[in-house]
């Protein structure tokens, strides 16, 4: 067996039964309950049909989002150590907020909203300017889930404070650290607050540095944009190229920027290991190790789908369909969390079904949640798999592991936290 996965011997498709009778619904349920972690009752969760599937993943994701309210915000005192969306206190906010769309149960939204006024004031002297570890992602949380609450002063409040985020010249241009990290938190505002929030005149000198920087260090003839952070020129989602051009390409863009930002993907895709997945950096060219988020084929595969979807363009929809065979394969991985885990893994899956409606698609996803449902506790337990070091977080513990299961229960509206809007 693999040091970093299981192997998948889930069938490749197992049809819903949407026949399957009271008792038999009952009796998955009961196997499931008493007897986890079988052959047997991954099966059965797996042809359930999707409703009765969706109702035992919610119960799951709500027992744990109680669990880790308790113990990321009950049992600290409400007090914020770590208020980052990726590891802290903002991401069970985070979670809050997509337990309040799923369920409206209204104490989801003031609970979350005591959360984000105890990051505010943890945060106010931070220079991280970004959504997923930094200060935007507590202002623009903060914005809209006062809007949320009705309250418009509170709103204009956390507005005012996200228009004073200044991003320097030392930022680098990287998702978690970086200005394409503060960009997606205009994005998410103008998503939920209105496309002018923050209008194109206070991005677009943004963009526009993020790209001359791409091209200072991008070659003719290989690949026309590349980044570099401490010193490496990373190509994943959460340090590279991946992640900064899945921001880049939601801003409007010249017709030269567009087609670098295309034959840059078209670099990564021929020059991806023979094995389908993606290189972690331009350093790290022979190490076929990683499938995460993070690092490897998975944020890759995110930002082709979306690519494909941008520029109607067929190379990059195959691309992304070739990489969720090396994520099928492969990316059951030892770990429960969105960053590097089953979890975030699975969203590939959705992202593809969303696009293409292929419903093969949506029963991978499946599978990698019941996968999950069925024995993640039990592998955690018996440590064969690694809860995170934050295990109640977001971004690498059981946080990540709610959310999926929130967003199994209407898997077309599920988007990848903080990196698909
Ligand atoms: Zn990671």
């Amino acid at each position: 067996m693999s040091d970093r996965f299981f192997p998948n011997s889930m069938p490749d498709f197992v049809p819903e039964n949407p026949k399957l009778s009271e008792d038999e619904k009952e009796k998955a349920k009961q196997i499931q309950i008493n007897e986890p972690g079988t052959d047997d009752s991954l099966q059965r969760l797996l042809s359930l049909p999707h409703s009765t599937l969706s109702q035992q993943l919610q119960r799951a994701a709500l027992e744990l989002k109680e669990t880790i309210v308790l113990e990321t915000w009950g049992l600290t005192g409400q007090r914020v150590e770590d208020y980052t969306l990726y590891t802290g206190t903002l991401g069970t906010a985070f979670l809050l907020f997509r337990s309040l769309l799923v369920t409206r149960n209204k104490n989801d939204l003031s609970l979350c909203f005591q959360m984000i006024k105890a990051c505010d004031s943890s945060s106010i002297n931070s220079r991280d300017v970004t959504f997923i570890c930094g200060r935007a992602g507590v202002c623009a949380l903060g914005a809209v889930v006062a809007k949320y609450l009705g309250d418009d002063q509170l709103l204009y409040y956390y507005l005012a404070k996200f228009k004073e985020i200044r991003v320097s010249k030392d930022h680098p241009d990287e998702l978690l650290y970086g200005r394409v990290g503060y960009l997606w938190a205009c994005l998410f505002l103008n998503k939920h607050l209105g496309k002018d929030t923050i209008p194109s005149t206070s991005t677009s000198t943004i963009v526009s540095e993020i790209i001359k920087n791409g091209r200072n260090l991008g070659k003719k003839g290989g690949s026309p944009l590349m980044f570099e952070w401490h010193g490496e020129r990373y190509w994943g989602a959460a340090h590279g190229l991946a992640g900064i051009i899945n921001v880049l390409i939601h801003f409007d863009l010249t017709l030269d920027e567009r087609e670098d930002i295309k034959e840059t993907l078209r670099y990564m895709v021929r020059s991806r290991f023979p094995s389908g997945n993606y290189p972690v950096s331009e350093e790290d060219r022979r190490r076929d190790a990683l499938v995460h988020w993070c690092h490897g084929v998975p944020g890759v595969a995110l930002t082709l789908v979306k690519s494909a979807e941008v520029f109607g363009n067929k190379e990059f929809l195959e691309a992304a369909m070739d990489a969720a065979e090396v994520i099928w394969n492969r990316g059951l991985l030892k770990r429960v969390g969105i960053c590097h885990g089953i979890s975030g893994n699975a969203y590939v899956f959705l992202s593809l079904y969303r696009l293409t409606g292929i419903v093969e698609y949506l029963y991978r996803a499946k599978a990698f949640a019941c996968f999950l449902l069925d024995r993640g506790h039990l592998h955690m337990i018996r440590g064969d798999m690694h809860g995170g070091d934050s295990p109640f977080s977001l971004f690498e513990g059981l946080g990540g592991m709610a959310y999926l299961f929130l967003d199994m229960v209407q898997p077309k509206n599920a988007r990848f936290p903080a990196y698909e809007i």
